[in-house]
């Protein structure tokens, strides 16, 4: 495979020609490399738009493409520094390739090539006026449109807000982009539902434009007073990992241990303790859960009765996937409780 060495970060004015009439797929067409690209609003300040960290996410992709097209037309107030990250997963429909990390676990103190391609983009953002960073995502179970957030502050919960009512506080992986910006702008990871959702594309085009033209974010006034609506705020306690080496599947008896394929469609609902998870041919447990700071914490939410794996205690799902290069490779998905004012 090819060996990449060092990135080349583009820095282009303006959006080049051509790029409404491409799909993802043939990005390196136009941006051969990472590419941030700059676009003056009527105001030197600016909103940071991450898209493309993770190379398969396409929706990030399809934002660009109508900012793209109302850029043509109309000067925003706030100027746009939108940051096109893996080109090169984005090329082959991947989240990341096999030879490169995981680019939205590259943000912190890191050696490596990709390392250095962060912190470079990270260096450009400290020293422009970057206000706000919105970073753009998909996930692959059934979730609703949300944002999270690793500062439970005002500016956050509204800037969220007006994404969706529905936010996660996350603080960890800390190797993430949102949180790294988080340091010197008010941040956000909006997660915009599966890859192709219309729905998502639309309303995180939309919410870009709206901040990109200080559209006060007033879908969730005051959240902290009380004074209107309460978010939906869950922080999440604990990742939910597979033990390496376990054959599992969604389908009954295809392995030793079969996943309860609905889990996938409860992510953001409620559920009780004694709720089954797998059933199983041994009383293994073939998950594990850690903690933000990687300590095992499996036995506060996981037991095994004849041969099923039940929840301990009740736990809010989320971003539960039945990819198994998914689960493999990042995780099951989340535990989270809803966080009370
Ligand atoms: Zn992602």
């Amino acid at each position: 495979m090819e060996n990449i060495g060092e990135y080349q970060l583009d820095i282009v004015h303006g959006f080049p020609e051509g790029i409404s009439k491409i799909e993802p797929q043939s990005i390196r067409s136009i941006f051969p490399n990472p590419t941030l690209i700059t676009i003056p609003g009527q105001s030197p300040e600016t909103v940071f738009v991450s898209t493309l960290l993770h190379g398969n996410e396409t929706t990030s992709f399809y934002v660009m493409q109508l900012l793209e097209q109302k850029i043509r037309q109309v000067t925003p107030k706030r100027s746009l520094a939108l940051f096109i990250g893996n080109v090169f997963a984005t090329e082959k429909g991947v989240r990341f390739l096999p030879n490169e990390p995981d680019f939205n676990r590259i943000w912190n103190e890191g050696d490596t090539p990709a390392h250095h391609l962060a912190k470079k983009v990270t260096s450009w953002a400290e020293s422009h006026s970057v206000t706000y960073n919105i970073d753009i995502h998909n996930n692959t179970g059934i979730n609703p449109l949300y944002g999270c957030i690793c500062k439970l502050e005002k500016p956050f919960i509204d800037l969220a807000g007006h994404f969706s009512d529905t936010m996660v506080l996350f603080e960890n992986p800390n190797s993430v982009q949102s949180i790294v910006f988080s340091k010197f702008c008010t941040s956000v990871t909006i997660e915009c539902g599966q890859v192709g959702n219309q729905d998502g594309i639309r309303s995180a085009f939309e919410f870009v434009w709206d901040i990109l033209n200080d559209v006060p974010q007033s879908t969730l006034r005051d959240p902290i007073n009380h004074t209107t609506k309460e978010p939906r705020i869950f922080h999440t306690i604990g990742r939910v990992m597979v033990k390496e080496g376990i054959d599992f599947s969604f389908i009954p008896n295809e392995a030793p241990i079969t996943f309860i394929h609905d889990v996938v469609r409860y992510n953001f609902f409620p559920l009780d303790r004694g709720t089954p998870i797998a059933l199983m041919k041994t009383n293994e447990s073939p998950l594990y859960v850690i903690d933000e700071f990687n300590n095992d914490i499996t036995e506060q939410f996981l037991e095994v009765r004849d041969h099923q794996l039940c929840l301990k205690r009740s736990i809010v799902p989320a971003m539960f996937t039945d990819n198994p290069s998914i689960i493999r490779g990042d995780c099951f998905g989340y535990f989270m409780e809803p966080y009370h004012f």
